[in-house]
């Protein structure tokens, strides 16, 4: 069975960037388990994926405009420390959820500068291009229930 509209696939995957460094992988865990065609996962990949059959292995790079989007500037802010009242000690990396125009976000500290707080809105991933090895393990097609809520039930999808 080839992957194709409303099957769903079991991937196993490594994500790297532009330097090589590991940045997500279902290595030692549970393979990753999407609905193809239903936003499930970011466009270049679910792209890629099209047409494979369990057993395929492929090495795909996306660019940002098929992944997680360009870095949008007008997301990065500077804010003041007291913004992050009860937080004590604010480090570069940390991720907090804010209200923002565009709805709940998650921002994450990109700088930190004596009262001033830099924080970006964009995914982590943002600008970034992505290069992912990937292996199929095993397509199916979804249920019916599946297809109603646009993802997948059981093995490494959801458990509701
Ligand atoms: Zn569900």
């Amino acid at each position: 069975m080839q992957i194709a509209q409303d099957c769903v696939a079991l991937i196993d995957y490594t994500l790297t960037n532009d330097a090589g460094d590991v940045i997500d992988s279902s290595q030692g865990g549970e393979p990753l388990a999407y609905l193809h065609g239903h936003q499930n996962i970011i466009p270049g990949l679910e792209k890629a994926l099209a047409g494979k059959t369990a057993g395929d292995s492929l090495k795909v790079s996306i660019a940002p405009a098929d992944g997680y989007g360009d870095k949008n500037p007008s997301l990065v802010e500077q804010v003041p420390r007291h913004m992050f009242s009860g937080v004590d000690n604010i480090e570069v990396g940390m991720q907090f959820h804010a209200q923002t125009g565009g709805g709940m976000q998650v921002i994450t500290v990109s700088a930190v500068d004596g009262d001033t707080i830099t924080v970006d809105g964009n995914h982590p991933l943002a600008g970034e291009t992505l290069h992912f090895d990937v292996t199929v393990k095993e397509v199916r097609a979804a249920s019916q229930e599946e297809l109603d809520h646009g993802h997948v039930h059981g093995v490494g999808g959801h458990h509701h």
